[in-house]
């Protein structure tokens, strides 16, 4: 290794453990449901994005298994060239239906969908109003667009207002997009999308709405925008396939025009290749599941009400959550990662959620309920919650 890499990684990895923000990887040994096993020990799982349960859902698992018999296990192309499946194009119907669009394009994760979207139609002439708070993917694919980012206060409209305002007066950017996530995945709030959509109306903004947390999740599980019944003005309805969907992947919804430039501007769609066909299949088969039963949203909605419940009675920090994602804030880095392994070590999953993926000093653990959870198992939780709570001080 040069010399320079040497140094280099051993003064930054000391100084992460030192300021506990180096994150430890933990296998899991086994399906990711309500219960997952970690380094031989059985835990309540309260960390993973599987909302509605799908991701080891029995009738999805079949699906995917006849589509590798069919198909293989792989696409073998980008989806430009021939990966492309026939699954390829019913999936993307099935979203476009899902989303209350006209057409639909899908990448092969939700990450790598929001670096190809914004820098497809966003350039160096250009600004992107982006909510503070903004996921990082979202983050990353503004700054790979080259156009100017103005960050606005988290959910803050007189701030948005006043920068689009500046922004469109200017006279400097051809064109300007206002981002922002549709639940925010670390409080669980919701955007402002009536406000939003009408300063976009007002100062002819595009709207980019990144919904990866509110898919099957919010609007009944039609997401965000359906929630408020906006989804003949927002412009990108983006979304995961990785979390309430359970599978993998990434996609927006929006109008014809646009989904055909995506096709031919945007790069994961050119040069990397597509989704394998189990989980399309898996996906389509979803997303029908999704539209057909509010059955496991109800679930999921009902245990969140009910874990949210506990955890404030108890004295936590449960913040202004509006959906089912139950943050535990307790601020100090290593009193987060302490809280954490020692509820691991009672039989609760609950990761340590540090800088970078929240400001410094706004340490968590942070609650994912699912439809799968059983009121027993969150009564469970909930019981050692107090228990390590009071040991460590964080609640009395
Ligand atoms: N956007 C948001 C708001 C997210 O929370 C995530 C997942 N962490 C992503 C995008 C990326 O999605 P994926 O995991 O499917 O790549």
């Amino acid at each position: 290794m040069s010399n320079v890499l040497d140094a280099f990684l051993q003064e930054n990895l000391q100084e992460l453990k030192d300021q506990g923000l180096y994150n430890e990887v933990d296998p899991v040994e086994g399906p990711n449901g309500a219960k997952i096993q970690i380094r031989g020990k059985e835990l309540i799982n309260l960390s993973s994005n599987n909302y509605l349960g799908l991701a080891t859902n029995e009738e999805l698992k079949r699906i995917a298994k006849e589509a590798i018999d069919k198909y293989g296990v792989g696409a073998g192309a980008v989806r430009s060239i021939n990966g492309t499946l026939d699954l390829h194009v019913k999936l993307e119907e099935k979203l476009a239906e899902f989303k209350g669009t006209d057409a639909a394009i899908s990448y092969q994760s939700g990450f790598n969908c929001n670096m190809a979207a914004i820098s497809a139609v966003m350039d160096k002439n250009d600004a992107i109003l982006s909510d503070q708070l903004n996921h990082a993917s979202i983050i990353d694919g503004c700054r790979l667009s080259k156009a100017k980012i103005i960050a606005f206060k988290h959910s803050d409209m007189d701030d948005l207002r006043e920068k689009a305002k500046a922004a469109q007066e200017s006279g400097l950017y051809n064109k300007v997009m206002i981002i922002t996530d549709g639940v925010f995945s670390m409080d669980g709030d919701i955007a402002k999308l009536p406000e939003i959509v009408q300063i976009a109306k007002e100062f002819d903004l595009i709207t980019y709405v990144d919904d990866a947390h509110g898919s099957g999740v919010t609007g009944k599980g039609k997401g965000t925008v359906k929630h408020f019944g906006l989804e003949k003005d927002i412009d990108f309805q983006m979304g995961t396939l990785s979390k309430a969907v359970g599978v993998v992947g990434g996609y927006v919804a929006g109008k014809q025009p646009l989904i055909d430039w995506l096709k031919v501007r945007s790069r994961p769609f050119l040069f990397s290749t597509a989704v394998p066909p189990g989980d399309v299949a898996a996906i389509t088969a979803a997303l029908q599941m999704i539209m057909d039963s509010t059955e496991l949203h109800d679930k999921l909605w009902d245990n969140g009400d009910y874990l949210k419940a506990g955890l404030d009675k108890l004295g936590f920090n449960i913040g202004a959550s509006e959906t089912p994602i139950t943050p535990c804030i307790i601020g100090d880095e290593k009193l987060t990662q302490q809280f954490s392994k020692r509820l691991f070590e009672e039989g609760v999953y609950a990761k340590a959620i540090v800088f970078p993926t929240v400001q410094k000093g706004a340490g968590r653990v942070r609650n994912m309920p699912t439809a799968d959870h059983t009121k027993e198992m969150l009564d469970e939780a909930i019981v050692i919650y107090e228990k390590v709570g009071k040991e460590l001080g964080v609640i009395k």
